[in-house]
């Protein structure tokens, strides 16, 4: 038989893909980049036709237009479409090509479509109304458009083969990544050192979903937005957890008393939304003076180890001799002491020189000790 009957009467086959070409994680959603790839078997240049894409649950499909071809691929330009707020599966699906029989029919597109999607008609209106010359360009250089022609037939829609209808549709699982940010080791207070000191403390990442998260950086601000720090997250996860990333982290001391906030960043990738997080210290100004102070069980008078001593801003603990060395400021200053099993201790304190002072617990009466 003659080329120009084999091609007359052929119905190819394309195939579809709705290809992903990127995912961004928004607040409350993600936000996938698309297009929709169409190859025909026949290498058919398909430029000017169009495809429709429909997303699932949605009642209207849109068309678009295959607007590249590589020789073998058609494609459509990126377009963007967005999951739903709740995480579960959603889909998309484009289709191509006329249905068995449906002359004329290319995808779904039906004329109400086209007059909204402001589709140039020529490009699109049905083969049987002739006027879809330019669409779909048969690329087989074997069956050149003047074959066709020359048997007489001057509808232009012969020169386009016709495509049989196919259809692709895309899954994608939205399941909102969050990453949790935290610092920990902060010593209390920082004390002031002048210019050159920094507070090295640890800050780490967790994605709720156990990610990898080394390599990403975290960075730290100020309350004024200034950058002070940052720190890129290493291999290593925090003792006991499979997924919280650490890495030490130095920033720089203010230089004025007080309590100092900042907020933590991180800034997100393919599955993770930008998080932020919080940290806080205080600034103590130079204490000038120290205070040694041993504390006494004052029934046995043997040294209590592990109290708690807070000299505003300033605390430690009693070490095993019972004796704590805590910074002072001169002047008026209030000591609390804690320990397990005894009373809460609480003096005011005129300081004005280094000094070491004893002090007595009582120990809790032993009935109230289960409560
Ligand atoms: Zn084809
Ligand atoms: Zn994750």
């Amino acid at each position: 038989m003659s080329v120009f009957t084999m091609t007359q009467g052929a119905r190819h086959t394309p195939e579809i893909l709705v290809v992903r070409k990127g995912l961004v994680q928004l607040e409350g959603c993600a936000r996938l980049t698309l297009a929709v790839r169409v190859s025909c078997p026949q290498f058919c240049d398909l430029r000017g036709t169009f495809v429709t894409f429909q997303a699932q649950g949605e009642e209207e499909a849109v068309t678009r237009e295959l607007v590249s071809f590589n020789g073998v691929e058609n494609e459509t330009a990126e377009f963007d479409v967005l999951t739903g707020a709740d995480p579960g599966y959603y889909c998309w699906t484009a289709a191509y090509g006329e249905e068995e029989g449906a002359v004329g029919e290319l995808g779904l597109v039906d004329a109400a479509a086209l007059a909204e999607a402001g589709t140039p008609a020529g490009a699109l209106a049905p083969a049987g109304q002739g006027t879809s010359a330019e669409a779909g360009k048969h690329a087989d250089p074997g069956t050149p458009a003047g074959a066709i022609s020359g048997q007489g037939s001057m509808d232009a829609q012969a020169e386009r083969p016709s495509h049989a209808r196919v259809s692709h549709t895309l899954g994608f699982e939205y399941s909102p990544h969050r990453v949790s940010l935290a610092a920990w080791d902060i010593p209390m207070p920082v004390l002031a050192t002048g210019p050159q000191g920094v507070v090295t403390l640890s800050i780490g990442a967790k994605c709720n979903k156990g990610c990898l998260l080394s390599g990403h950086r975290i960075r730290v601000w100020d309350a004024q937005g200034n950058e002070v720090a940052s720190a890129v997250l290493g291999e290593e996860t925090q003792e006991g957890t499979d997924a919280l990333y650490k890495v030490p982290l130095a920033i720089p001391i203010p230089e004025s008393e007080g309590p100092y906030p900042y907020t933590l960043g991180f800034n997100g990738d393919q599955d993770h939304p930008e998080s932020r997080g919080s940290l806080a210290f205080f600034v103590a100004g130079k204490a000038e003076h120290m205070l040694t102070i041993g504390v006494l069980d004052a029934q046995t008078n043997k040294p209590v180890a592990g109290a708690l001593v807070a000299l505003h801003p300033h605390t430690g603990h009693t070490d095993a001799e019972g004796q704590a060395a805590i910074a002072a400021s001169k002047g008026q200053a209030c000591l609390r002491i804690k320990a397990e099993g005894y009373e809460p201790y609480q003096a005011t304190l005129l300081v004005a020189a280094d000094a070491s002072l004893n002090v007595e617990l009582l120990p809790k009466p032993l009935y109230e000790g289960d409560f």
